[in-house]
């Protein structure tokens, strides 16, 4: 578990974190360099889900061999299948990142959402919907694996 408390925010007690794939760990469908071991390391503390529409049909073979779990979604309502996928593992304990419009129910949703951009940009309704951005995956990782990091950017 992760607990961070961020005065006028809220106190996070983090058990999970759901994470898009393309656009946020992986472009083109092939993982960005420097997000193995980011995510090892989180695995620590974090039960990982790596929730997806799986564009480019990689996500299963990029993802081999890691501790998490992946859930690949149907191309059809895939906001509201990441939604609730967030809200069945309890969205009250449960931190996401995504970049993408699909990713913006569940940006919302979770006790703490975070947007990335990267080279396959970012949605602006998900922007809108996020409680953090942060311009690479690398910082959103980091910002879990050292939450007091947070403090600064959310407390009110
Ligand atoms: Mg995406």
């Amino acid at each position: 578990m992760l607990s961070v408390e961020i005065p006028g925010f809220r106190t996070l007690h983090l058990d999970h974190l759901v994470v898009d794939f393309n656009g946020t760990l992986a472009r083109d469908g092939l993982l960005l360099d420097g997000v193995v071991p980011r995510l090892e390391a989180l695995s620590a503390s974090l039960a990982l889900h790596v929730v997806t529409g799986d564009t480019h049909g990689s996500a299963r073979n990029q993802l081999q061999g890691l501790p998490l779990e992946l859930v690949v979604l149907a191309p059809e309502h895939q906001a509201e299948a990441k939604e609730d996928h967030l809200r069945g593992l309890g969205a009250e304990r449960t931190a996401a990142i995504g970049n993408g419009r699909n990713d913006r129910l569940m940006l919302q949703a979770a006790a703490l959402g975070i947007l990335v951009s990267g080279m396959e940009g970012t949605a602006i309704e998900a922007l809108q919907m996020a409680h953090l951005f942060v311009p690479h995956i690398h910082d959103a990782l980091d910002l879990l694996r050292f939450p007091q990091r947070l403090l600064a950017t959310l407390r009110g």
